[in-house]
């Protein structure tokens, strides 16, 4: 029995939604159970549109018309995008969304009178466009031959698969890639994202993450997700989900929830505690001048991501973090 409060490693059973997810399914596998027992009438699906290279939100008021997009890594301004769809919405309802959209996300829809899930997905940062823009220019592909892009599915960890329209598939792991570095370069991450809390306290009824330093990259490919249950209700319809043979987990505890996320939650610790010497890297890392130098060779980006990680590497080895 699944009970609030508890840490799960859990992965859906359905292998075609397990493996097109961004790690094990459950968040989909939860939006389809809840349609399917009529406990929501409407969530959000994405789409991919190939003219601008970005996904786009939709709201699906039918099962069959949602796409297990997994994560997607630029920014989506889904508060926005919910508050000018709210009339679309079809109550009870349920949506992912960042730790930073959770609360503004529940403020909306209970303004509206809108029963809600949110689903909260663990967030190391949100990347603009730019950064997608980057990687397709360094792989030498026009944007105009881009048929499809995906950041996450394909197995665990998966990476980003980029199909052009004469189906020629190019993919940059999710460990150790190009894709990677431009990642955690932060050249293109939301300038939020530099002060972004650890904690966030919100009130999503799951929060999903990735279960980095638990699962072997090399044996757990099939993909789970670490799940931190926030509600009852959603309790319960894990333990219904489990009892149906529709999800698989074991439990884990907080410990292991936190060390998934070591790496971010470091870093996310330190540039709160040090703000003052955050604002002044941010300053520099985001500015026109410095990024057009570096995004201007692939030496100078290299040098960049190389002498970014050392600092970090550095400041956690002489500073409390
Ligand atoms: S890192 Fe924080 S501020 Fe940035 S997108 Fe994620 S949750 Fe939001």
């Amino acid at each position: 029995m699944v009970k609030s409060g508890d840490i799960l490693i859990a992965h859906s059973t359905d292998t075609g939604t397990r493996h097109n997810a961004t790690s094990g399914g459950v968040g989909s596998a939860i939006i389809y159970y809840l349609f399917n027992t009529q406990r929501i009438k409407s969530t959000i699906s994405f789409k991919y549109q190939p003219e601008n290279l970005e996904y786009a939100p939709y709201i699906i008021n039918d099962i069959n018309d949602y796409n297990v997009s997994g994560s997607i890594y630029h920014e989506i301004s889904l508060v926005k995008f919910i508050k000018e769809n709210i009339s679309k919405i079809e109550p009870p309802f349920a949506c992912f969304a960042l730790p930073c959209q959770v609360t503004p996300i529940l403020n909306l829809l209970e303004k509206a009178n809108i029963k809600a899930y949110v689903f909260e997905l663990t967030c190391s940062s949100q990347q603009s466009i730019e950064a997608t823009q980057y990687l397709v220019k360094r792989a030498g592909i026009s944007p105009n031959e881009i048929l499809n892009i995906k950041y996450r599915g394909g197995g665990w960890p998966g990476g980003i698969r980029i199909t052009t329209k004469d189906k020629k598939e190019i993919f940059y792991h999710n460990n150790n890639s190009l894709w990677t570095k431009i990642f955690h370069s932060h050249l293109f991450i939301q300038p939020r994202c530099f002060f972004c809390g650890t904690d966030k306290g919100t009130n999503s009824d799951i929060q999903l993450a990735d279960p980095w330093g638990i699962d072997s990259l090399n044996s757990q490919t099939d993909g789970r997700s670490m799940c931190y249950i926030k509600s009852g209700r959603i309790a319960a319809i894990l333990t219904e989900m489990h009892n149906k043979g529709l999800i698989s987990y074991e439990k884990s505890d907080k410990q292991n929830f936190i060390r998934s996320q070591a790496g971010t939650l470091i870093r996310k610790n330190y540039n709160l505690k040090h703000k003052r010497f955050t604002k002044f890297i941010k300053a520099i890392i985001q500015h026109p001048l410095y990024k057009k130098v570096v995004l201007s060779s692939n030496i100078l980006f290299a040098a960049h991501c190389c002498l970014y990680k050392g600092m970090y590497r550095i400041l956690h080895k002489i500073s409390s973090f």
